[in-house]
């Protein structure tokens, strides 16, 4: 049994924080939290002395399989890449106890998963959505992996007229995926600007979301722009990707789009991270994050449920510290420090249909546990601060000794 004492709590649930806190670990679970409890004797006590304790943070859009080498997220396995390892050193390293993955070679990731699961791995939670559903011809088989045989057959499920839609989900679902991955967009990302490529029809979206709601299983879509979002909302999807996104002109977050998104409780994972660093690097593309920040504002002033992600994986994105960039943002966009670090906590399982299992620092749930040195409602960027991190009970990294 593991005791932290005078912990500053905050619990993921949106709760004021609580000073003077004990926080009782038994096996993987959290058995309490909260002020006036007394530890259990023999048990061992860390004393945080004000230091604040967290539920673990989670990206809930990720690519295991993007290789800095091989420069494209979710392509290749991990015996090909050898990078999943890298990928979950960096989460755990940054804080990072949860991820979802949204496209990577299949079953790889599957397997990995049920890995981890298993206790094989010494890795974040990992929920995973197995290969991209695309329009025949669309994004990204025809645009970034230029029609390459092998991602084609790991990580794409390519989509005509002629394809039987409930069949490819049902697969999909006997290979015990968690998510389903449904690319919405016609954007070709390497041309700038609005150059489209084939994309799914609406009929098409929305035989995949039957597809997947009657086999019990949650659909996220990739837009490149509000077209995009709109389509995807009207399709029945439960979480929109990106919002605006390289090679795009439509801007403008309508009020028809907003309406929507609430009357649906559809969730929208802007992936703000991604844009930003992307705007500049190249020279063709138009500048598009003041728009998508625009966009996220306009989203959280309605009320529009957020979830976190940065779309780890992709080359220029720093690994497991992305997602304290994204929730700073988060910050930038409208969200208190408070409802920053709950978005990315208890929101983000909530999203994740996995608040059952984690995402709050509450009793009943897997002691995925952040300590930080310094406190993030004082300022957003101390959510970096790692000093420990346990997953399911075990300190995976520990620098309190050092302080
Ligand atoms: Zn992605």
């Amino acid at each position: 049994m593991l005791v932290f004492k005078n912990a500053f709590l905050i619990d993921g649930t949106g709760a004021a924080p609580l000073p003077n806190a004990t926080v009782i670990i038994s096996g993987k679970t959290i058995d309490a939290a909260g002020q006036n409890i007394k530890p259990p004797e023999n048990a061992q006590v860390i004393d945080l002395k004000g230091k604040p304790l967290l539920p673990g943070f989670s990206d809930a859009h990720t690519h295991f399989g993007g290789s800095p080498l091989l420069e494209r997220p979710g392509s290749v396995s991990r015996f090909t890449s050898y990078d999943y390892a890298e990928h979950c050193e960096a989460a755990l390293s940054w804080g990072v106890t949860a991820m979802r993955s949204a496209g990577d070679f299949t079953p790889d990731i599957i397997e990995f998963r049920d890995e981890v699961n298993a206790g094989k791995h010494r890795s974040p939670r990992v929920l995973a959505c197995g290969p991209f559903l695309q329009a025949k011809g669309g994004h990204p088989l025809s645009t970034v992996y230029f029609d390459d045989p092998v991602i084609a057959k790991g990580s794409i499920v390519s989509i005509d007229e002629k394809t039987d839609i409930d069949a490819e989900v049902g697969k999909l679902a006997d290979l015990g995926v968690d998510w389903i991955k449904v690319m919405a967009g016609r954007k070709n990302k390497l041309k700038y600007p609005d150059d489209e490529v084939p994309g799914l029809t609406e009929k098409q979206l929305r035989l995949i979301t039957d597809a997947a709601h009657k086999r019990g299983l949650p659909v996220m879509m990739h837009a490149d722009d509000v077209g995009d979002l709109v389509r995807a909302v009207k399709a029945g999807a439960d979480t929109v990707e990106h919002t605006i996104n390289v090679a795009t002109s439509d801007h403008e977050m309508t009020d028809e789009a907003l309406r929507l998104l609430i009357d649906n409780k559809v969730w929208v994972v802007p992936t703000m991270t991604a844009t930003k660093l992307h705007d500049g690097s190249a020279a063709e593309a138009p500048l598009v994050w003041p728009a998508l920040l625009t966009a996220v504002r306009r989203m959280i002033q309605a009320g529009v449920r957020i979830g976190v992600g940065c779309d780890s994986g992709i080359p220029f994105l720093p690994r497991g510290e992305c997602i304290h960039i994204e929730t700073e943002l988060l910050t930038e966009a409208g969200y208190t420090p408070l409802q920053a670090v709950t978005a990315v906590t208890g929101k983000n399982a909530e999203m994740l249909r996995s608040n059952d299992v984690f995402g709050t620092v509450t009793p009943g749930k897997a002691a995925d546990i952040a300590v930080l040195g310094s406190n993030p409602l004082e300022d957003i960027r101390n959510t970096r601060d790692i000093l420990m991190v346990l997953r399911d009970g075990a300190v995976v990294i520990d620098k309190l000794l050092s302080v």
